[in-house]
């Protein structure tokens, strides 16, 4: 997928916004306009049946009752609400969160707020060489005390798999709450059973191919009555997310669920992995000092390939590669912070090797052409910079 000049592999970031997508939101955002909580006449009940179905295909989605689905403004806000919100309300002894080292800093910041603001400890758990969760050392913290455990399904910036079913079920064996960030797992595999580990599920429209600006929460009946509100006002959303839901944006949401759950999206995923090898197999193939960072096994998001450019500055990579290739150095919510990734240094690179690494994300829409190109253009840029290097070095 080539958007202007750029080749796009930077799907983890953010999906374009599918056309059928942008279809189904359309008439949302012209004509049928009602604000879905105007229940004193039709415009508003239809926008409000609108709001459900979304609310029903998210929730098939994960496994979920229509019902235990809130719409949020995204992925950010559903990690907020989710740990924010029980700790608010938490009374009693359970006064530790457990969280893993390579979080989403949506997960890593709230636990600082918990700590400083509402006195809980907020523990990190480590990860392996490859981003998989230290069992010993989940299951060694556990106890009465844990209110709530926070890890992810798929990481953002090296795609790590994470087993949540086992997770789910220590947590669940110590009486503690298990909340997963979803965000980058709907694409990756299918999350139909999610609901049945986790207490609460986060999730990004915009990371499938969905609209920015929402996002979902699961809460499960039984967890609903233990999260305190973080927005108040007229109680929309079962008195649990108060402010007029955007019409548009989730029924964009609900068309990009549905869309995830066709039949063809397993061909899909598929096919995406073995380009995300092949893309990968090119770069080893080339004369340049590359390596993997993360999985090597089976358990990695199939679009993700993050790669050590040994030597090389990955800032001054993706500078050489525009406007022709799109990739992130980390995340993109870490990019234009000058600290390196948080996830590298948990899986044992160093501040060097960590800044000498790129993540590419392919898509649903990444050719074999695009992959071509891509591995031309990287090694063109190499090329321009070490001829550079060696320059200065006259
Ligand atoms: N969690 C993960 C794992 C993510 O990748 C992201 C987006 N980078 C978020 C949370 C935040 O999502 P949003 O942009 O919808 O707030």
């Amino acid at each position: 997928m080539r958007v202007g000049k750029s080749i796009y592999l930077d799907h983890q970031a953010t999906t374009p916004t599918h056309p059928d997508v942008l279809t189904a939101m359309r008439p949302w955002l012209t004509e049928a306009f009602g604000n879905p909580h105007s229940s004193d006449h039709a415009l508003g009940w239809k926008s409000s049946q609108a709001v459900d179905l979304a609310a029903e295909q998210v929730a098939r989605l994960i496994g979920a009752d229509a019902d235990e689905i809130l719409f949020t403004s995204g992925a950010t806000e559903s990690n907020n609400m989710a740990l924010l919100g029980l700790a608010r309300r938490a009374a009693g002894k359970r006064r530790r969160v457990l969280v893993s080292a390579i979080e989403h800093k949506s997960v890593l910041a709230v636990g600082r707020a918990l700590e400083e603001q509402l006195g809980f400890s907020v523990e990190h758990i480590p990860v392996d060489r490859e981003g998989f969760v230290d069992m010993r050392a989940l299951l060694d913290a556990l106890d009465e005390e844990v209110l709530a455990v926070s890890i992810m399904a798929v990481n953002n910036e090296i795609g790590t798999v994470q087993n949540v079913a086992r997770i789910a079920e220590v947590t669940k064996a110590c009486g503690a709450v298990f909340h997963c960030d979803a965000a980058q797992a709907s694409l990756a595999m299918p999350i139909d059973d999610l609901t049945s580990l986790a207490d609460m599920v986060s999730l990004s429209a915009h990371k499938m191919y969905g609209p920015k600006g929402i996002g979902a929460l699961y809460l499960s009946h039984a967890v609903q009555p233990r999260i305190e509100p973080l927005i108040y006002g007229g109680g929309q959303q079962h008195g649990l997310r108060s402010g007029t839901t955007p019409v548009p944006l989730c029924v964009g949401m609900g068309a990009a669920a549905e869309m995830l759950r066709t039949e063809e999206i397993t061909a899909k995923r598929s096919e995406l992995s073995l380009r995300r090898n092949a893309f990968v197999e090119r770069l080893r193939r080339s004369s340049w000092p590359v390596a993997l960072n993360g999985p090597s096994s089976l358990a990695r998001h199939p679009g993700n390939a993050n790669i050590h450019f040994v030597g090389f500055s990955a800032h001054d990579i993706l500078g050489a590669l525009q406007p022709h290739l799109a990739a992130s150095t980390g995340s993109a919510c870490t990019s234009g912070t000058p600290e390196p990734s948080h996830v590298l240094k948990a899986i044992g690179l160093s501040g060097d090797e960590a800044e000498s690494s790129i993540r590419f994300s392919l898509g649903f829409d990444t050719s074999d052409e695009d992959v071509e190109a891509a591995v031309e253009l990287i090694g063109a840029a190499l090329e321009k910079l070490s001829a550079v290097e060696q320059l200065n070095l006259v």
